[in-house]
């Protein structure tokens, strides 16, 4: 498995089986362990009371992952959390937790840091710490879970880092969230944003997964997308749209395109026809981010009626498109600010 062997959070429910071997106790121990990881997410040893204590001595050279908040922000508009969450190592990252209508959602970062490095992204300005294990994806959601005593029903891996860069422990993460006998989150509700890194597209699109696969476009044109995102360089947007293709053909999944909208880089009508223009064909969705500013950068949002004219210009041309809707606005800050500053104050 990757990551760490003793990771037990991480571990299927095949692999805890064959730990129970290795350990000399019974087969049917695996199944009762994975459903106090991944069904009543106990934190602890001393919670799995049908569980003799010889075991429970035995599993103590396999710590359970398990996130300690750090600082919680609250909106008082819509109730939307911000978490910071301590990892053993130290390291901290940050998630969403947010109520719609059709249930609660929670945005966990797949990474602490990146090296993707797009320009308006918090997220990338001190590059890519390390890759976050499975245990420590699905912990988000746990533990967001048991502190807000709520249900999770939708999960966006859409915070922190690139997590078609950590692809095997995002694959392992995405089975445990998602199988019979964990928090069984069903595939349709999870969306995997990414920035477009076309190989690992294709190799998702062999999993035959049901998830939404989310990519982050932001341009019309290469020319453009280089300016915004360096992957642009590596990969064409004529390479990435191709590999959205083959996303649906394989795997009957509407693609979404996210568009984060700058003021005067990215957002006139024409921008909107010629995106309109590459995409027409694709079955797909376009979700318009006003860009959040973020201090490092000049960049600055487009203005309301930017949003609309090219919401508008989209729509003209048989486009499925939304403006996403701002959560938490009193308790902003772009994404991965929180976990920024606080590594400011830590140094
Ligand atoms: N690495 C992945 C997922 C993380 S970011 C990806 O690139 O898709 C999730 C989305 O938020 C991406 O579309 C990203 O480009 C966008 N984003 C990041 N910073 C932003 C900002 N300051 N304002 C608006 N959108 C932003």
């Amino acid at each position: 498995m990757s990551g760490n062997m003793t990771d037990i959070k991480s571990m299927t429910i095949e692999e805890l089986k064959n730990l129970m071997e290795e350990i000399g106790d019974k087969p049917f121990r695996a199944k009762q362990i994975y459903s106090w990881l991944h069904e009543h997410l106990a934190a602890s040893y001393e919670e799995m009371t049908n569980l003799p204590k010889s075991l429970r001595e035995k599993l103590s050279d396999y710590p359970i992952t398990s996130l300690e908040p750090v600082e919680v922000q609250t909106s008082k508009i819509d109730g939307t959390r911000k978490y910071l969450f301590r990892l053993s190592d130290g390291n901290v990252i940050e998630s969403v937790f947010m109520r719609y209508k059709h249930g609660n959602s929670v945005c966990i970062s797949s990474q602490a840091g990146c090296r993707m490095g797009c320009r308006f992204c918090a997220s990338t300005i001190g590059g890519l710490t390390r890759n976050l294990l499975p245990s420590e994806m699905l912990d988000q959601i746990y533990r967001i879970q048991v502190l807000t005593g709520e249900r999770v029903s939708n999960v966006v891996v859409m915070g922190t880092g690139e997590p078609l860069d950590n692809y095997d422990n995002l694959l392992r993460f995405i089975h445990i969230l998602t199988e019979e006998g964990g928090i069984h989150i069903s595939q349709r509700n999870l969306t995997v944003s990414t920035c477009g890194l076309v190989p690992a597209m294709y190799k998702l699109a062999e999993e035959k997964l049901q998830i939404t696969l989310a990519i982050s476009l932001h341009a019309p044109n290469d020319a453009k997308r280089q300016e915004l995102m360096p992957i642009a360089k590596k990969y064409s947007m004529d390479q990435v749209l191709e590999a959205c293709r083959n996303y649906f053909s394989k795997t009957g999944r509407r693609l979404t395109f996210e568009y984060s909208l700058v003021a005067g880089v990215n957002d006139s009508e024409g921008d909107a026809g010629e995106l309109a223009g590459r995409i027409r064909g694709i079955n797909c969705h376009v979700n318009l981010i006003p860009v959040n500013p973020i201090k490092e950068r000049s960049f600055t949002r487009s203005t309301r009626q930017a949003v609309e004219n090219f919401k508008i210009k989209l729509e003209k041309c048989g486009i499925n498109v939304t403006i996403r809707r701002k959560m938490g606005s009193d308790i902003d800050g772009a994404c991965g600010q929180l976990r920024k500053r606080y590594i400011r104050c830590e140094i």
